[in-house]
């Protein structure tokens, strides 16, 4: 058997092009690096797995390669380059602060920074969650980077901005790094799908990317896990079934009864749902979301806060148009309440049936100023 290796892995970026969903800020820091204007040191800022780490590797092998291509990417074959490729580079110091949060850590640190690079100009420390430093390790580091050596480039990547201290973000160039949408994970995850000869429905990609929730890394291990339970062939079916995610057919249908005032079927989709194996809670807040996504979805101008592929936009948006404003609202805060009652609630099952026959009244004419519908 070949060896196996995780997609993550596999699929690192290994030059700026490659980096997914961070195309303005990978072209700032390459237009830096081709005219050199290198700062001592840089703050990556932004949630987990969206390619902070990855930049500054690549970064770090970029100003360091002797063959820089065209477009301002490392060669990626200089002797600098196979160096990095091989984790073999000297020029590359990387602080776990999560884990190594202490004075000796950071003393050992500021031993190195001592040392100029035998090969190649710059020596790059990488400093990841720079906010768990302790107070010593942080005033050890303070003074080191107030007055580094030439050679030494500093890049310090956090998940939690707030928690960096004036003295810092002062002394460091910013970068904020985006979450990743939904289309651009889709896109790779279509990419690394069609390297590994395995076949994927955009609808079941669009399913691990949301799952993903914003990071590029749990989506490929998300990839990995479905592709391998359904032997190659990932299809939405199996990975909503994989995922344990609701799909969205039984919203759709719930969506379909309120409209239709009708109690009866909004009360077996419920069931459904429950015999499904799903928690009365997690089908509350999927409804919730659903309705969230679907008022966003309504409007032009909120569209874009609805994560998801254009073609899912396009549908969610059709659907939505034909429900008031108000109806969502209303919608929203009825589910807001059953969440809220949930726990306190001794019937569980009792309350969300309640829910839903709230929520099938809303359309009622009975129910007092709402708007009619398709405005
Ligand atoms: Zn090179």
């Amino acid at each position: 058997m070949e060896n196996y290796i995780v997609s993550a892995r596999k699929y690192r970026p290994s030059t700026f092009n490659t980096v997914v969903g961070q195309k303005a800020l990978t072209a700032t820091l390459k237009n830096a690096i081709a005219g050199d204007r290198l700062a001592h040191a840089y703050l990556f800022c932004g949630s987990r797995g969206v390619g902070k780490t990855s930049c500054a590797r690549i970064f770090a092998k970029t100003i360091n390669c002797t063959h820089r291509t065209a477009d301002g990417e490392a060669c990626n074959e200089c002797h600098s380059c196979q160096d990095f490729n091989s984790g073999r580079s000297l020029n590359i110091i990387e602080l776990d602060a999560a884990s190594h949060n202490g004075i000796d850590d950071m003393k050992a640190l500021i031993e190195q920074v001592q040392v100029p690079p035998t090969d190649g100009r710059y020596r790059v420390f990488i400093i990841d969650e720079v906010h768990m430093l302790s107070t010593a390790a942080f005033n050890a580091f303070l003074k080191t980077l107030e007055e580094p050596p030439s050679y030494v480039i500093f890049i310090l990547a956090t998940t939690e901005k707030h928690k960096i201290i004036p003295t810092i973000l002062s002394r460091c160039q910013i970068y904020d790094f985006n979450r990743i949408t939904i289309n651009d994970m889709v896109d790779h995850l279509s990419y690394v799908a069609h390297n590994e000869g395995i076949t994927a429905e955009p609808a079941a990609l669009g399913v691990i990317a949301r799952h993903a929730d914003g990071a590029m890394r749990d989506a490929l291990s998300i990839f990995d896990q479905v592709a391998a339970s359904s032997r190659g062939n990932i299809t939405y079916a199996s990975a909503i079934e994989n995922l344990n995610v609701l799909d969205n057919s039984y919203f759709e249908r719930l969506i379909d009864a309120f409209k239709s005032e009708d109690v009866r079927q909004a009360l077996v989709v419920y069931s459904e749902v429950r015999d499904h194996g799903f928690d009365s809670l997690f089908f509350i807040n999927g409804l919730a979301q659903y309705i969230r996504d679907l008022m966003v979805a309504r409007d032009p101008l909120t569209v874009k806060l609805l994560e998801a592929t254009d073609d899912v936009r396009l549908e969610m948006a059709n659907r939505a148009q034909s429900l008031p404003p108000e109806f969502f609202y209303r919608a929203m805060n009825i589910l807001g309440n059953a969440d809220l009652n949930f726990r306190s609630s001794s019937n569980k099952q009792f309350l969300t049936e309640l829910t839903l026959i709230k929520l099938c009244q809303l359309l009622s004419p009975s129910t007092p100023a709402m708007t009619p519908r398709g405005s």
